[in-house]
């Protein structure tokens, strides 16, 4: 046996946004002015309460090993904000909390896929979903969504991809990257069809805080009994509360499915850190303000930057609804060039608009979508005006 390497391991592709991110960060060492799009994380700080609770919990030594799937604490702190806010019963004994939301969700895959196991992925999608499938011997099915529907994948698309070995669909709403929420209406057509395939519905709902324009977040496993008995329901602290660094994630799901989630996670990380457990049992329990002052200021964000590039010549946009991005089609850029420069896809626009514009957006091929870029909001509405001033002076040298 020669010294090979996992074939598994190997067919990862690491992720495509680390590049851009590396060049801009680079630029800036170099004295450069870069305005980063990029960003996957909100820009604010974690808010005083949670940061104080997490000084307590290490002066009061609460510094050890907690329960694998986290302590009890904050388990009823997630199953009152399920009730309240989801209008979802889990019990705390349905909930496993992980090292961020990321961690929700291979344990997902891990507790449900079979190898050749399908699942559906609806497009244009978060950039680890595909990869986090293959990790769990899983096979990822992609089905996209037309523009003309708002980049959603409908029931009837879900429905006409399935075959005997479709194990699961994944939904993600608020979207990353497209920034559209599914109504209760498309959750209902979704959640029938998942009921009467018996299949799984993964239920990403990391940017469930993040609706604007009085827009309701709906948890598809709140539309009946059985598709409620059918989902897995994953969400986190790291968007909502701006808690990315701190890694706290969390399922709600049948006990069966959290047993085995419990199990995998118990010999994988074992239990999440035990001084974010208390800060989010903060988060989660205390004053909720800064949680709707963040929302105000990436909601006029995102009116702003929403407003001024729909007016760019080449691009299309709609209005996103929630999560902090917006998701840019230059469809009529390509083919054009840029000082001689042929402009064949979305990376190029990004290679164009990093090299020579000092602006890093997110190509989205990886997403699912090649013609498209992410721009993120979560970035000052300072360094916003002064990067849309960059992309419109680009798209305006288009020939
Ligand atoms: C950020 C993100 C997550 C997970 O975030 P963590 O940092 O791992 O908590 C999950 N899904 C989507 C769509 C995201 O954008």
């Amino acid at each position: 046996m020669a010294l090979t390497l996992s074939r598994k391991a190997q067919a990862v592709k690491p992720s495509s946004t680390l590049a851009i991110t590396a060049k801009a960060k680079e630029m800036r060492t170099n004295g450069i002015d870069v305005v980063g799009f990029g960003a996957g994380e909100p820009d604010f700080n974690t808010p005083d309460n949670v940061c104080e609770a997490a000084i307590k919990a290490i002066h009061d030594g609460f510094t050890k090993y907690t329960p694998a799937s986290g302590t009890n604490e904050l388990k009823e702190a997630i199953s009152r904000k399920f009730k309240e806010f989801n209008k979802l019963d889990y019990a705390p004994n349905q909930i496993v909390i992980s090292n961020g939301g990321k961690h929700s969700l291979t344990n997902i895959f891990s507790a449900i896929t079979n190898p050749g196991d399908e699942v559906i992925i609806l497009a244009p999608f978060w950039l680890s979903y595909p990869e986090m499938v293959k990790m769990a011997d899983g096979v990822p099915v992609i089905v996209y969504g037309t523009k003309e529907n708002g980049y959603k994948v409908t029931a009837e698309q879900i429905k006409a991809a399935c075959t005997d070995k479709t194990k699961a669909v994944i939904i993600n709403s608020p979207s990353n990257p497209t920034g559209m929420i599914y109504t209760r209406e498309e959750l209902q057509a979704i959640a029938d069809v998942v009921v009467e395939k018996d299949i799984y519905a993964v239920a990403d709902e990391m940017y469930e805080y993040l609706i604007y324009g009085g827009e309701e977040h709906v948890s598809i496993a709140s539309l009946g009994e059985e598709i409620y008995k059918r989902t897995i329901t994953c969400s986190g602290l790291s968007k909502s509360y701006a808690m990315t660094g701190w890694r706290l994630g969390y399922t709600g799901s049948s006990v069966e499915i959290a047993k085995l989630m419990s199990s995998v996670q118990s010999h994988a990380t074992s239990n999440p850190n035990s001084i974010a457990q208390k800060a989010a049992v903060e988060a989660l329990n205390g004053p909720q303000e800064s949680l709707a002052e963040m929302k105000v200021a990436f909601n006029a964000r995102r009116e702003y930057m929403y407003n001024r590039v729909k007016g760019f010549p080449y691009v299309e946009v709609q209005e996103p609804k929630g999560a902090f991005y917006l998701f840019i089609d230059l469809g009529s850029a390509i083919g054009l060039t840029h000082k001689d420069r042929q402009i064949t896809c979305a990376a190029d626009v990004a290679d164009v608009l990093i090299t020579e514009y000092a602006t890093a957006v997110i190509p989205c091929a990886d997403f699912g979508a090649p013609n498209n870029i992410r721009l993120s909001y979560a970035i000052s509405m300072e360094e916003i005006a002064k990067g849309l001033d960059r992309i419109e002076a680009f798209l305006k040298e288009l020939k």
